[in-house]
């Protein structure tokens, strides 16, 4: 059985129906990302002032059913006005296991993300970043750049990961996540979401360098679908990943690791 880590949310959905399609493919838990509390702005707009904590309350009751196997993260959006209550709402009140946050016209270093981080650390939860190409039509990739995340240094409470493998900066990627493994003391404090974005070629080369550079401690597997729509290509995601690392060298020891132990080390879940 595997876990989903990253997986998008449109708002609709039943958390019954997702438990459904969980057991269709062969996933144990999954990891899902709110509504983002910006969707539907056109550029320039004002959200409105209760945007995250509609969010929060959307994802809270999708994983109601079963908050073991549905894990809510909730997407925060830190130029809202709204961010920083959106945090204690969405991981206190709502007691959703941690945040997901795309920089975009903003990087990760920013003073409003930094002062999001900063409640995060409190509350000691995980965060899952987009990193890198940033796809859409406006030139977004460059607040995405593996790098810019050493900001996380000071937020040592945080165990946060990197999606995509930052492709196409993947050598970035996992340089940045050695510096992190050569200071961390004990369990990783960084960890690399191997959810695709890097056309096969790449991400086999990726995954074999991940292994042999930061062992198989490090990586967690997510899909980039959505359930129960997305669930045929939530399927085959699973079915192409565990074929890569093994063409990527990984016993079935890592496969097991990367597909589902290190995601509850990174989750906080014993
Ligand atoms: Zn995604």
């Amino acid at each position: 059985m595997a876990i989903d880590v990253h997986l998008h949310t449109r708002g609709g959905e039943k958390g019954d129906e997702i438990l459904k399609a969980m057991d269709d493919i062969g996933l144990d838990r999954v990891v899902l990302f709110g509504v983002p509390p910006h969707r539907g702005q056109a550029e320039g707009e004002p959200a409105p002032a209760d945007a995250h904590k509609r969010s929060a309350d959307q994802l809270a009751a999708l994983v109601a059913p079963d908050p073991g196997r549905l894990i809510g993260l909730a997407w925060i959006e830190p130029t809202l006005p709204d961010a920083l209550d959106g945090v204690d709402y969405a991981l206190g009140e709502k007691k959703l296991a941690g945040v997901k946050m795309i920089p975009n016209k903003w990087y990760p270093a920013d003073e409003r993300a930094q002062a999001c981080y900063k409640k995060i650390d409190e509350h000691g939860k995980p965060m899952l970043f987009h990193t890198g190409i940033l796809w859409g039509t406006s030139d977004t990739s460059q607040y995405c750049r593996p790098a810019f995340f050493e900001i996380m240094f000071h937020y040592p409470r945080i165990r946060f990961a990197m999606a995509h493998i930052s492709w196409p900066w993947t050598d970035e990627c996992l340089a940045v996540n050695g510096k992190f493994r050569s200071n961390q003391q004990g369990e990783p404090t960084s960890y690399i979401d191997i959810t695709s974005g890097a056309p096969r070629i790449w991400k086999v080369d990726a995954l074999r360098k991940a292994l042999a550079y930061l062992g198989d401690t490090h990586l967690i597997y997510g899909s980039d679908s959505s359930l129960p729509g997305g669930a045929e290509y939530a399927a085959l995601r699973l079915r192409e990943d565990t074929e890569m690392l093994r063409e990527a060298g990984a016993s079935d020891e890592t496969i097991e690791r990367v597909l589902h132990s290190n995601a509850l080390r990174w989750l906080g879940i014993e």
